[in-house]
């Protein structure tokens, strides 16, 4: 048996790309954690409302994938102008930053030293060949002090929590902010954008009719169709090791303990506890201390649903306000009214933080007043009576942290993980890498190729795509 752990959208495509490969079905099980599949990218139902968790949009750069995600989609497809904001003072700016409306929304007293200090940055860096050494250093390098103090310090804080910026590494600027130039802000004003560039290309996405599971839910169709098996509420916890191969593994399924003999490997779970489930544990004496000192951030994903056909235009909204507990929301209106009753949409907000945070533990109800008062009082855009209710969802590893060690913790690991003959890494926690959709289906594609010997890759060495 291939045994693939975990069914977001790296295990399915796996899977999926096995049976494509001539795999039998009959082969190919997939084990999941939770009741249902789709990982970090689900649409959840509830009283007529269908929303995502987060804004998932689809861009990528590879066409091959493209391919794949528009064959498993069509024809339900939506192509969406992105519309995104940053709830800065009291009033909504454009995101990502343009020098004009840096200048709009800021007005000539505090932008002009705001561009003046980016400039500045921009003349220093010419000189400047040393790499940043951490997040703060980076952003400064890319936008210059006061407009880093404006719009990323506070907001970042949120995000990854501890001490922030400068206790982060500076990859994660490389791999996720769009930077502010001047020419393109020009060419942008002056309608005189390159098409196809990868900027102009990353302003229109596409997105599922019925939400991004709907991607999920087709590769696992077609999965289930060829006979593969999905099987959700199995926790993997315990897998052997017997010389450089897994060959059993031991899964937890609401309390009831089954085994499960397995030829091969392909893992989405995330990678510290990988090294955790496996018995006798990997022959290097760092791996576990190693694993044990990566970080994760988990989000609660707090739904309002409103009585009113659309709260704002933009599909998303930043909010680095300190005082505010989420980092962004999302009016599903904005990517397809039909998600919603007629006149009605629904509200997704992110909060980010640790599970020993007490905030993990706060109850449902009590969420649900914290962020409706938040909302309501703080951004003036409805009233109290047109939220009409609200759920809660929990996701434990929705984003990794590059803390500014994790680079060697991840050596470590993946040198021992190599020794193992029968397995391989996938996805976005498989690989601790702050990836998206494309990469974490792209590692799945490509796990499958090599166990059928269609290619040789380490799924590690897949380059990551540009989302902004
Ligand atoms: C808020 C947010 C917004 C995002 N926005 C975008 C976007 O706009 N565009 C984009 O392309 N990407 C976006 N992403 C990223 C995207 O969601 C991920 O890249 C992708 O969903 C990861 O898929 P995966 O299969 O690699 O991992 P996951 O979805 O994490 O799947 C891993 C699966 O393994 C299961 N599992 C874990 N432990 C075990 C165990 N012990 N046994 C069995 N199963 C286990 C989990 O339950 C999960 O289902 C966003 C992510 C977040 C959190």
């Amino acid at each position: 048996m291939i045994a693939v752990l975990g069914a977001g959208i790296a295990g399915l495509t796996a899977g999926y790309e096995l049976i494509k490969n001539g795999v039998p079905g009959k082969e190919i099980v997939i084990f999941e954690k939770e009741d249902e599949i789709g990982g970090l990218a689900q649409t959840k139902a509830y009283n007529g409302f269908k929303f995502d968790l987060g804004p998932h949009r689809w861009f990528t750069r590879s066409s091959e994938i493209d391919q794949l995600w528009n064959e498993l989609n069509s024809p339900e497809i939506l192509y969406l102008e992105r519309h995104t904001r940053i709830w800065y003072k009291n009033r909504l700016i454009n995101y990502p930053l343009s020098p004009f409306n840096v200048i709009k929304n800021l007005g000539i007293s505090k932008s002009g030293p705001a561009l003046f200090s980016y400039t500045i940055q921009r003349i220093k860096d010419r000189f400047n060949n040393a790499s940043p050494q951490n997040m703060e250093e980076a952003l400064i390098r890319q936008f210059g002090p006061a407009l880093y103090k404006a719009f990323f310090r506070d907001y970042n804080q949120k995000l990854w929590g501890g001490e922030g910026c400068r206790e982060l590494s500076p990859d994660w600027v490389g791999q996720r902010v769009k930077n502010l130039t001047l020419s393109q802000a020009v060419f942008d004003a002056i309608g005189l954008s390159k098409k196809g560039s990868v900027d102009s290309l990353t302003d229109r996405f596409k997105y599922p009719v019925n939400g991004c599971g709907q991607l999920s839910e087709k590769l696992a169709q077609r999965i289930k169709n060829s006979g593969g098996a999905i099987i959700c509420n199995a926790e993997v916890k315990d897998i052997t090791l017997s010389g450089k191969r897994l060959t059993h593994l031991v899964i937890n399924s609401g309390g009831y303990v089954e085994g499960y003999k397995i030829d091969y490997c392909i893992s989405s779970i995330p990678i510290d506890n990988l090294c955790r489930a496996i018995s006798p544990a990997l022959p290097s004496a760092d791996i576990l201390p190693a694993a044990n000192g990566l970080r994760y951030r988990h989000m609660i994903f707090v739904v309002l649903f409103i009585d009113a056909p659309r709260i704002t235009k933009d599909q998303w909204v930043y909010v680095q306000d300190p005082a505010i507990s989420f980092n962004r929301f999302m009016d599903m209106n904005s990517w397809n009214p039909a998600l919603s009753p007629p006149g009605m949409t629904s509200l997704v907000f992110e909060v980010t933080c640790d599970k020993r945070d007490a905030r993990w533990n706060l109850s449902d109800e009590e969420w649900i007043k914290v962020i409706s008062e938040e909302f309501v009082r703080g951004f003036n855009f409805i009233e109290k009576r047109k939220v009409i209710g609200g759920n809660v969802y929990r996701k434990s590893h929705a984003y990794p942290v590059y803390t500014l060690d994790y680079k060697n913790r991840l050596g470590i690991i993946r040198d021992a993980f190599r020794k193992v003959e029968n397995l391989q890494l996938i996805g976005r926690n498989g690989l601790f890498r702050y990836n998206n959709m494309d990469h974490s289906m792209t590692t799945g594609l490509i796990a499958a190729r090599n166990y059928s010997g269609n290619t040789h890759i380490d799924t590690a060495d897949v380059g990551n795509e540009f989302h902004g």
